[in-house]
């Protein structure tokens, strides 16, 4: 490095995508990395996976996580395989659900090595080393790099556990901000505000696009329970498994107590999303007051009547025995595969049945393709017809959109020297730099893959 008072920052993914978030921070003699994600979405995502990291695994200090999503967590084991000895920091639920999720990810890779004939990306031993080098730190607890450098997280609010990361060095601020949570949100605290922040990598999957308001969002969600009971059809949810499915839990939970939709069968069919939402039932000091005041009150938020984890084959199998109405919450959120696909195709074709987008659909994805209004669609080699009302109820996203991605980012105006707008489809992206430019008058860029800066 030229000068030893700057850090100097590369963006090595999460660039024109979504996914594969993975940041190189140098600086202070070390090689610092802000999450090591998965590309997600086509086979191209996949040929990207396995490249060989643009630098020496062995040669990285420190590996900070924001969240336990995939795409900032999924090529972790990766890097440990290929010699990665470092320490990794995140949150304490981060790491908990960073060991399920990989876990349970592994047999999706296992499964499409074998198709393909090659190696999986990894295996139960990579994830071991991996777990063995994690260090959970909890949320304002300052972490000494050096006598410059420190970090601390700050709470997201995007999922459980969820963290902005923030360093500090020679009296500058840079911010990782991993996801943004959409706030109020149902379960989990605001999205701490960050001041006087120097320079700031941001988020940008809603970059473009405003959501619907969040008292809209329950009124709908009723609205789709009560005509497809009316109609005599199941009701499809394909939610992903962290967050969003805790975040449906408890809101059906909240209109079946409260008497404002009937009684009806209502199946979590996800064994990830079962493993998960064990763990947000152990860590209820992360909600917000009001879901910890009615959890004190004697409520037991992920628990109502007719209710059914299906966490075994045959169970899940034994749901199609079940006569309609009912409700399937399943995974994968894109339908991009897991237990919601067998669902669509047994549900899509007719027209009494409803499903219930709640989340982002990547391009690509049968999701996408649903969302789109596609008239028919290919599940499993088979052609499937779709009769079934499809909804989407931008309202549950996770994500801050438009307007809040700019109100965060406007707390740190007056300090701002340049803002990088990552993990966003490329005209997301780029609308929210232009937006940024116009509406906070900061410096406002959209990096190239491999494109590096001095801060
Ligand atoms: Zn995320």
């Amino acid at each position: 490095m030229k000068d030893q008072n700057k850090l100097k920052l590369t963006f090595h993914g999460g660039t024109g995508s979504v996914t594969g978030a993975n940041f190189l921070l140098e600086g202070e003699g070390k090689r610092i990395l802000v999450d090591c994600g998965l590309f997600q979405g086509g086979d191209f995502a996949e040929d990207q996976n396995k490249k060989p990291f643009p630098y020496d695994p062995a040669s990285i200090d420190i590996l900070f996580i924001t969240h336990a999503h995939l795409d900032h967590i999924g090529r972790i084991p990766k890097l440990v395989k290929e010699g990665f000895k470092g320490v990794i920091y995140s949150t304490p639920a981060t790491m908990e659900i960073t060991e399920i999720s990989l876990v349970d990810s592994m047999g999706v890779l296992a499964k499409e090595a074998k198709r393909k004939g090659i190696e999986p990306l990894y295996d139960r031993e990579d994830v071991k080393r991996t777990m063995a080098l994690w260090k959970s730190i909890k949320y304002k607890e300052q972490i000494d790099i050096s006598d410059n450098l420190k970090a601390v997280f700050k709470d997201a609010g995007h999922i459980l556990g969820s963290a902005i990361i923030e360093f500090k060095h020679n009296g500058r601020k840079v911010v990782f901000t991993g996801d943004l949570g959409n706030s109020p949100a149902p379960l989990l605290r605001d999205t701490e505000v960050v001041k006087d922040a120097d320079f700031m990598v941001i988020e940008s999957v809603y970059g473009d696009r405003n959501h619907e308001a969040v008292e809209e969002r329950t009124q709908r969600l009723r609205d789709a329970i009560e005509s497809t009971i009316n109609k005599g059809g199941a009701l499809l949810i394909p939610a992903f498994s962290i967050e969003r499915t805790q975040v449906l839990l408890y809101e059906i939970n909240n209109l079946v107590e409260g008497g404002k939709i009937p009684k009806v069968p209502v199946f979590l069919d996800s064994p990830l999303a079962i493993k998960v939402t064990k763990v947000y039932q152990d860590r209820i000091q992360n909600f917000n007051k009001g879901v910890k005041d009615e959890i004190a009150g004697g409520d037991d938020i992920f628990k109502f009547p007719l209710l059914e984890f299906t966490e075994h084959h045959q169970e899940s199998i034994n749901i199609a025995d079940t006569p309609n109405p009912k409700i399937i919450i399943a995974g994968s959120g894109m339908s991009n595969g897991g237990r919601i696909i067998h669902h669509e195709k047994r549900h899509l074709p007719d027209p009494n049945s409803t499903l219930l987008i709640v989340g982002y659909q990547a391009a690509g994805s049968l999701g996408r393709k649903l969302v789109d209004g596609a008239k028919e669609v290919d599940i499993m080699g088979q052609r499937v017809q779709v009769r079934a009302q499809v909804i989407n109820l931008t309202g549950y996203s996770a994500h801050k959109d438009s307007d809040g991605l700019i109100e965060f980012v406007d707390d740190s105006a007056e300090t701002l020297k340049k803002v990088f707008v990552v993990m966003g489809e490329q005209k997301s992206a780029l609308f929210l730099v232009q937006r940024l430019r116009d509406y906070v008058g900061v410096n406002a860029i959209a990096p190239k893959l491999g494109e590096s800066f001095e801060l």
